[in-house]
């Protein structure tokens, strides 16, 4: 599904983030930016050991909420961006925490002049935000964004699982009805 928002298209997808050919994918990683499971092992394997060189010549670690970028390595995409996400805890700051790691994320781009990226859906899975709380926020924090950065032409949701994949479907069908 597509939308059009200003000048900009928002997609969702259900895939694999690791073969899209946006300029960048996001990756869903750890405070120590030290690799793991879910989307970040997948995106360091199919990446290849110059992700994790760059990560760690460059950088000490990354704070929730932030994102720091490296090179592709062997993927499609020319960059990854690397954003950490909250553990969802329940506590009144988890959202701040999450809108904030796709909003440096998206900064990222502008400054390295990317105009196309594929966010995974953050913090849904080991992390365990809930999925419709999580959607909504970071379509809305997506399309807040692209409403002043025409610069960024075209943001996909690459979710891997049909259920995750439904709930951004619902939340931007009902985010965009309201605009
Ligand atoms: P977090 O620790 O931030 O919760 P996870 O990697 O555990 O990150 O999960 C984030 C989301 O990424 C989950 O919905 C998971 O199903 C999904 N995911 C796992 N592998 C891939 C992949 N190759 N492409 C896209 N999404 C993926």
């Amino acid at each position: 599904m597509k939308a059009t928002i200003h000048q900009s298209t928002l997609e969702i997808v259900q895939g694999d983030i690791t073969r899209q050919e946006t300029e960048a994918i996001g990756n869903a990683a750890n405070a120590a930016l030290a690799g793991g499971g879910g989307v970040d092992g997948a995106i360091h394997r199919a990446g290849g050991p110059s992700l994790m060189s760059e990560l760690k010549a460059n950088y000490k670690g990354c704070p929730t909420g932030s994102a720091v970028i490296t090179g592709g390595g062997n993927l499609e995409a020319k960059y990854v961006i690397h954003a950490v996400g909250p553990r969802y805890s329940g506590s009144p700051k988890d959202p701040g925490f999450l809108s904030s790691a796709y909003r440096k994320s998206l900064e990222l781009c502008t400054q390295n002049k990317i105009a196309s990226v594929a966010f995974p859906s953050i913090s849904t899975g080991i992390y365990g935000y809930p999925v419709e709380e999580a959607s909504r926020l970071a379509l809305k924090t997506v399309m807040d964004y692209l409403k002043d950065h025409p610069e960024i032409k075209l943001v996909r949701f690459v979710l891997f699982d049909s259920n995750t994949y439904q709930v951004y479907e619902e939340g931007l069908k009902e985010l965009t009805k309201v605009q």
